[in-house]
């Protein structure tokens, strides 16, 4: 398989290179030059494989070329080492909790395989290769988790001085070895602009061997599926409708992707919060970018979805067969924060603002379909927004077991100021 540039103005390259480079030279998003298709019959049959086995079918022809095939398994093994419950929450809705990984956020699942693809990627190469991250939150923290002690590899981590939450920032900050934390006094967006700064710099790239981890690297983009592969399992007939809490829109991207391969769900909605660019879109096939919205489901406080072109490729741009099987819709953090009590007082289930939007987008939909059934999916533990979640519903959490220890781990972090002059002298000095 060879994967191709969605600006159309570089080569075809091979999985090993748009994993080692994350972006075409034109700064295209990478996508796969076929989709393979199974059967109606086929995805039947999956349901008697184990999740590994369905896991490995689908995503070898996307990498086989590069990893060989037990190595592949064993990748994927390691990667969904934890559990993905699926809980009812009435006789029509379902939850797919997908954050009961180490940093307790579904960015686990990418993170971790991106990162022993990486590690096998550049075994034969003598020298460190560099991971470059900007966060605003989990990103950090599953990149930091899934690439801690992988041979050859460092990792840096730029995320903005008190605008993590505390937990966020233990799981930065805490691990020592190949992870380094560096605080920068400015804001996220001061991150990611010295971080593109440093991927502009070939000097420093080819010198520090520098590669990024970010959602649109595809290492961390295909793995995705597997939730959904999982979901689909666990279902006797194909599922009307999943709704997916929508940031930078990787997550629905992988689902969108399964779906043309024949994975039967036959309804997909993208819940944002108050960053709607693409339910406007929906509305009126017009792109109106605006500067983002701080929000209380703050992982999807994005302006412009990078992954949004994969979705467009996916349905040849063809705007009828996109919402034909996708909608898309936005909610304020109010109706998100009455979601979550309606939740609560009548479920008994805590969601965090993020699973909250999705439940909406859910039940927006089915509103006038009472004969369909959907799920809506839980990207964070709701802990990890622990402030807000106990202020909404007036209840205390118990911090999970994962990250009970954490909490008192002393930090290792440096501190810089938000200027590209002073990420490189940390960089050659390391
Ligand atoms: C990253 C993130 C999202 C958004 O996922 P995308 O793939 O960027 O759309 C949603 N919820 C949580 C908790 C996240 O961390």
């Amino acid at each position: 398989m060879t994967y191709f540039s969605l600006n159309f103005g570089s080569q075809p390259v091979s999985f090993r290179e748009a994993l080692l480079t994350g972006q075409a030279p034109d700064k295209g998003l990478y996508f796969p030059t076929e989709i393979p298709k199974y059967s109606p019959k086929n995805w039947l049959d999956f349901k008697s494989l184990s999740l590994t086995e369905l896991a490995f079918k689908i995503i070898e022809p996307y990498i086989k070329d590069d990893i060989p095939a037990p190595i592949l398994q064993d990748f994927i093994n390691k990667t969904l080492s934890f559990s993905l419950p699926i809980v009812k929450i009435n006789e029509s809705i379902k939850v797919l909790e997908l954050f009961h990984g180490p940093t307790l956020a579904f960015k686990d699942i990418g993170a971790k395989f991106m990162s022993l693809c990486l590690g096998y990627c550049i075994q034969n190469t003598n020298k460190t290769t560099t991971v470059l991250v900007a966060t605003s939150g989990d990103t950090g923290g599953a990149v930091a988790q899934g690439f801690l002690n992988v041979a050859g590899v460092e990792v840096v981590i730029l995320y903005p001085k008190g605008r993590v939450s505390a937990l966020q920032e233990q799981q930065l900050t805490t691990h020592g070895s190949n992870i380094k934390a560096l605080e920068v006094e400015g804001s996220f967006d001061d991150c990611q602009a010295m971080v593109k700064e440093a991927f502009m710099d070939t000097q420093l790239v080819e010198l520090k061997n520098l590669t990024s981890a970010n959602s649109i690297n595809v290492a961390r983009w295909l793995p995705q599926q597997f939730y959904y592969l999982h979901l689909w399992q666990s279902f006797n007939q194909a599922i009307d409708v999943v709704s997916v809490p929508s940031g930078n829109f990787g997550n629905i991207a992988a689902l969108l992707i399964a779906q043309a391969s024949g994975l039967p769900i036959k309804h997909v909605i993208a819940a944002c919060n108050a960053n709607k660019i693409i339910p406007d879109y929906f509305k009126s096939q017009n792109f109106i970018e605006r500067s983002s919205i701080a929000t209380i489901s703050n992982a999807m406080d994005i302006a412009k979805p990078s992954n949004f072109v994969r979705i467009q490729q996916i349905f040849n741009n063809n705007f009828n067969a996109l919402t034909s099987v996708m909608s898309a819709y936005s909610f304020s953090d109010d109706e998100t924060k009455d979601a979550m009590r309606y939740l609560f007082k009548n479920y008994n289930y805590i969601a965090d603002p993020h699973g909250a939007v999705a439940f909406l987008g859910l039940k927006n939909y089915l509103n006038n379909k009472p004969q369909q059934q959907g799920v809506f999916v839980e990207t964070a533990h709701p802990y990890k927004f622990s402030n807000i979640v106990e202020e909404t519903l007036v209840t205390k959490l118990t911090p999970p077991v994962a990250i009970q220890n954490l909490l008192h781990v002393p930090q290792h972090k440096t501190k810089i100021k938000p200027f590209y002059k002073d990420l490189k002298d940390y960089l050659l000095s390391t």
